[in-house]
């Protein structure tokens, strides 16, 4: 019998909420990234990923998961950053699940709550009390009608201490934002680690796990999620961006020149939020990092 006979995956894509306000360089609206959410299930259980942000995806995005029929045991958070996970309270209260993330996603989830005030609540309107209520479980691990599913801890991508979830009877590695599909990358948190070169490492662990399937964090919900072009788009990007960094002396001229190489890639809001960053921090040596980022969204 194939074990996977039994076990799926689906994938809902949420909208970004709306953006309280602002525009881009180039004059477009500043907005957000759309949310991958992975529903993986059996007959009777299923597993949730990374429920989005705002009270009105938690209602699309509930409503989604209520039309599968399964009874949803637990909520897997992938990282910290809070455009994944802070509406996870809503979903959880929803279909009495869970919600279970490894210990550094845990501590991370504490540093965006904190940030709220200063950050998302200034930029996005609607997201719901965002207490942190994720746990651990033992080995990392969670059984769904005798499947594993396996959090990976890979540590740094767009930010720190990043896990994916593996199922490897599915072929399926869901990459929260260690691989980005069809989207912007968030580049900002590079100038805290010096760089590229942990990212690249993470998404060389995620290709290790030789998964078919990558669902991206952030995604074009047009778009496939396979593995081969996923993984080597987003080394392409960070490629590109690295090679750009080198020769383009402003953040706006940066900006300008990667929308013209990803014409068709969504969320340049993000875009623009990670180039701010990092040229704010080359223009400021010595400052610190923090302010500069928090910076990057609101400017
Ligand atoms: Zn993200």
């Amino acid at each position: 019998m194939n074990p996977a006979e039994h076990l799926t995956y689906a994938v809902f894509v949420n909208d970004p909420p709306p953006h309280g306000s602002g525009f881009l360089p180039n004059g477009d609206p500043k907005g957000g990234s759309p949310v991958a959410s992975t529903l993986i299930y059996g007959d009777q259980d299923a597993v949730l990923t990374d429920p989005g942000f705002t009270a009105d995806q938690a209602h699309a995005l509930g409503d989604w998961v209520a039309a599968k029929g399964r009874n949803l045991t637990d909520i897997f958070i992938t990282h910290g950053h809070g455009d994944h996970w802070f509406a996870a309270g809503l979903l959880a209260e929803r279909f009495g699940a869970r919600v279970v993330a490894t210990a550094g996603t845990i501590a991370q989830m504490h540093v965006s709550v904190a940030a709220r005030p200063l950050l998302w609540d200034k930029v996005y309107p609607g997201i719901p009390p965002s207490p942190v209520t994720a746990v651990t479980v033992p080995g990392d691990r969670l059984t769904l009608e005798g499947h594993d599913l396996v959090m990976v801890e890979v540590g740094h991508a767009d930010t720190d201490d990043n896990s994916v979830l593996h199922v490897p009877d599915l072929g399926l590695v869901v990459a929260g934002d260690v691989i980005y599909n069809g989207a912007h990358i968030y580049l900002g948190e590079s100038v805290t680690v010096g760089g590229f070169a942990p990212w690249r490492a993470a998404i060389d662990q995620v290709e290790a796990l030789g998964a078919r399937h990558v669902v991206a964090g952030h995604q074009n919900r047009h778009l496939d999620d396979a593995a081969d072009r996923t993984i080597a788009e987003t080394r392409q990007y960070l490629d590109d961006a690295d090679d750009l960094l080198k020769t383009e002396s402003t953040a706006v001229g940066f900006f300008n020149t990667m929308i013209d190489r990803y014409p068709d890639h969504l969320a340049r809001t993000v875009l623009w939020a990670g180039t701010s960053a990092i040229y704010g921090v080359r223009e400021h040596p010595g400052a610190e990092a923090g302010p500069i980022l928090i910076a990057g969204w609101l400017t």
